[in-house]
């Protein structure tokens, strides 16, 4: 733990000592403290170059996605040769020129309900930057029993939400948004979103964390910020404790509703390619080398590679990427005439076995 902040670190966050909220005090506790993004897309991408830049001692950073053309115009952390790198990678090398002081751990896996609580373990804060409601139950009840704060944000279009959910002082998620599926909800690679609602989401995020770890009490507390740019509405709407809430409630009249981890899914299409997902159940540390080795044997051309992964395209229809946790992302070209969601499934089941020397390299399909 450090107990002062150094010449240069005096200088690099001077407009933040001398702001009253912060100052010298609060900036050395920024330097001592401990974050997790979970999601780092729209929303976690920018969490991570503002909570970097500010200067908070840790950045734990989870994503199980690669970046996309389509994703540039709003995930600023990203730039156009890192397209097909895991974010994870993107975001240690980008976020490593804007402040070499903070610490980084990737992580290149997809939270869900058997490792949540293994990723989100020792943290100070979790932040939200996850793209659906299924994730964000996981994120609450893991964040529930370990007793971590978080930040929940969500924004499509030009609208936004931004709540602080502190566990055992607060409402909790599924106190005030309980039972949404992913499936229900509109996506924005359908229906769009504006760069700037993601910009003031996260900003609110950032201040709320931030407000919690130099020990102000946020303001969003027990209350839900809706934000709709169209109108340049901000709306407070403030909540009761719910002592029936089955995650958080003193006496809940239930069990928490189910959550079914999705390990086979189709993504949103990146860049106009049916995109696939498919999860190990754990973490498997795969030998990318090797792995991209053999794929380079056996005529796949290396487009991108990590330590936290490597993306290999067969011509032009079919992108593939391996990350070092086993995840495979495959898209597909519209050329492929095929259907692909079973073949895939099959597909990415062979190729993982490949990847642990069970089996031999699968064909496309
Ligand atoms: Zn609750």
């Amino acid at each position: 733990m450090k107990t002062d902040l150094n010449d240069q670190e005096l200088v690099t966050y001077s407009r933040q000592i001398a702001f009253d909220d912060i100052d010298y005090e609060g900036q050395l506790k920024l330097r001592n403290a401990s974050a997790a993004i979970v999601g780092m897309g729209g929303l976690g991408s920018l969490i991570a170059l503002k909570l970097a830049a500010m200067g908070i001692g840790r950045l734990r950073l989870i994503d199980r996605d690669v970046v996309a053309r389509s994703d540039l115009h709003r995930q600023l952390l990203y730039d156009a040769d890192q397209v097909g790198l895991p974010k994870v990678a993107a975001a240690v090398n980008n976020l490593d020129r804007l402040n070499p002081d903070v610490e980084l751990e990737p992580v290149p896996e997809s939270l869900n309900s058997q490792n949540a609580e293994r990723l989100l373990k020792g943290v100070d804060v979790v932040l939200d930057g996850l793209d659906g409601p299924e994730g964000r139950y996981r994120l609450n009840r893991a964040c529930q029993n370990l007793g971590i704060p978080w930040i929940f944000g969500a924004a499509i279009q030009a609208s936004g939400n931004v709540s602080t959910i502190i566990p055992g002082k607060t409402i909790c998620l599924e106190c005030f948004l309980s039972g949404l599926k992913d499936d229900e909800l509109p996506k924005c690679a359908v229906v769009g979103v504006h760069p700037s609602v993601l910009g003031i989401v996260t900003s609110l995020q950032v201040y709320e964390a931030v407000s919690l770890l130099v020990g102000h009490e946020p303001e969003l507390m027990n209350k839900l910020l809706y934000i709709d740019l169209k109108d340049m509405e901000f709306h407070k709407i403030e909540f009761d404790p719910q002592q029936d809430c089955p995650v958080c409630g003193q006496s809940p009249t239930e069990e928490p509703e189910s959550l079914d981890d999705k390990l086979f899914d189709e993504a949103c299409a990146k860049d106009g390619r049916r995109t696939f997902l498919y999860t190990p159940s754990g973490n498997l540390d795969l030998d990318l080398e090797c792995i991209a080795g053999g794929l380079q044997g056996a005529g796949y051309t290396i487009r991108q590679q990590s330590p936290q992964g490597i993306t290999a395209a067969r011509g032009e229809d079919y992108l593939l990427s391996v990350l070092k946790s086993g995840i495979i992302i495959i898209q597909s070209s519209p050329r492929v005439e095929i259907d692909p969601k079973q073949p895939a499934e099959e597909f990415c089941g062979a190729l993982l076995a490949w990847a642990q020397g069970k089996g031999p390299l699968p064909i496309l399909p």
